[in-house]
């Protein structure tokens, strides 16, 4: 079925679109984050009159007075989520009404504006409609979608902001891991935490991203992938990674993923991972995991693989993990035979080549 291209959101069509020939060659090679299409969602809300003037216009360089809240305060929240192509011709979204109840509760942790949720849905349905021929053709290609919402009250005193933009941005993607899916190397932060209990750990805000980047580039610098966080408390307990969850695989087949208490993201793909492996008669627990018991478990080959989740590399294999004074190698260092499953099995949902047994694929076209 069409849906009709617009509805909630007015459209005003670009006076410039990007000719078929450039777009073919964007979409060739795109990589992640660097291609956009012709257009964007937006809307504003302000406390006199809600939420207002919701259009699709052409992208184009948002400007603000310098003196614009979200410049001082952080007041952002972000959201991430792909459309994909299906192999009937079809293009679905996955779970946006997860997402939408998400950036509904990071809105309320950041003291901001409420958007319901079927306006969130609408705007990334209707971009996705529009923009459907930048979706690039193929097994890993994607539209990322990325809605986000920002302060933009004029005024340097410190409250909440009375007015809000919130605009969506589509994003031509390939393959997020070039040649394929290969095993990373995660630096363990000891001076560094993400996130603390009573903080905005769980709130999708780019704050958090913000205080990620130091120990992230520690990781880079020491010749690591990723930077992996332990919980701020007890300095121990594995919370995830600066933009993914995580998991552990044991060798009696159970999983376990650290417990949502508030400091750390509930991922959409984390909770499919729970279901599908459950799904599959797998025991999944919840519980906090200590850093010494992943060295130990690791050695005594009790733990067998570990993966990162997140909606843009879906799931990633972690091969080793490397601390101050020990560097550890998980199994053979490679994809294990259950993240490898996982993410099979995810994957062929969200492009339509498996049954979508619950209900996740919101079909578009
Ligand atoms: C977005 C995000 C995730 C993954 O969430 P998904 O809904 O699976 O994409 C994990 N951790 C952090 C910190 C995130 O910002």
């Amino acid at each position: 079925m069409e849906l009709p291209v617009t509805s909630l959101f007015a459209f005003e069509p670009t006076a410039n679109p990007i000719d078929a020939n450039e777009r073919v060659a964007r979409l060739a090679d795109p990589g992640f984050g660097r291609v956009f299409t012709d257009h964007m969602a937006v809307a504003r809300w302000s406390s006199d009159k809600g939420w207002h003037d919701a259009k699709i216009v052409a992208r184009a360089p948002v400007s603000v007075d310098p003196a614009t809240a979200v410049l001082h305060y952080a007041q952002e929240i972000f959201e991430g989520l792909k459309a994909y192509r299906t192999g009937d011709g079809g293009i679905t979204l996955f779970r946006p009404d997860a997402n939408a109840a998400r950036f509904r509760r990071s809105a309320q942790r950041m003291a901001m504006a409420d958007l319901p949720e079927e306006l969130f849905v609408a705007s990334c349905r209707e971009l996705v409609a529009i923009e459907r021929d930048w979706i690039p053709e193929g097994d890993e290609g994607a539209l990322y979608l990325r809605p986000f919402m920002i302060a933009t009250e004029v005024f340097l005193g410190v409250k909440p902001s009375a007015e809000y933009l919130y605009c969506v941005l589509a994003s031509s993607v390939g393959a997020y891991w070039k040649g394929g899916v290969k095993a990373i190397s995660l630096w363990v932060s000891h001076d560094y935490t993400r996130a603390a209990p009573g903080g905005t750990g769980e709130a999708k805000c780019g704050g958090n991203y913000a205080t990620s980047l130091v120990a992230q580039a520690e990781a880079i610098r020491r010749g690591h992938d990723q930077v992996v966080f332990l919980d701020a408390v007890e300095r121990r307990y594995v919370e995830e990674l600066g933009g993914m969850n995580i998991f552990f695989v044991f060798s009696d087949g159970s999983l376990v993923t650290p417990p949502l208490t508030g400091t750390i993201l509930p991922g959409i793909t984390r909770a499919s991972i729970i279901q599908l492996a459950r799904d599959e008669g797998l025991t999944v627990r919840e519980e906090p995991y200590a850093i010494e018991d992943w060295r130990a478990d690791a050695a005594s080959g009790k733990l067998v693989e570990a993966f990162a989740c997140g909606t843009a590399a879906v799931v990633t294999p972690i091969g080793k993990f490397a601390g101050p004074d020990y560097d550890v190698t998980i199994g053979s260092g490679g994809t294990g035979q259950t993240t490898a499953r996982i993410l099979r099995r995810l994957s062929d949902i969200q492009r339509g080549r498996a049954p979508d047994a619950h209900g996740w694929l919101d079909r578009i076209a």
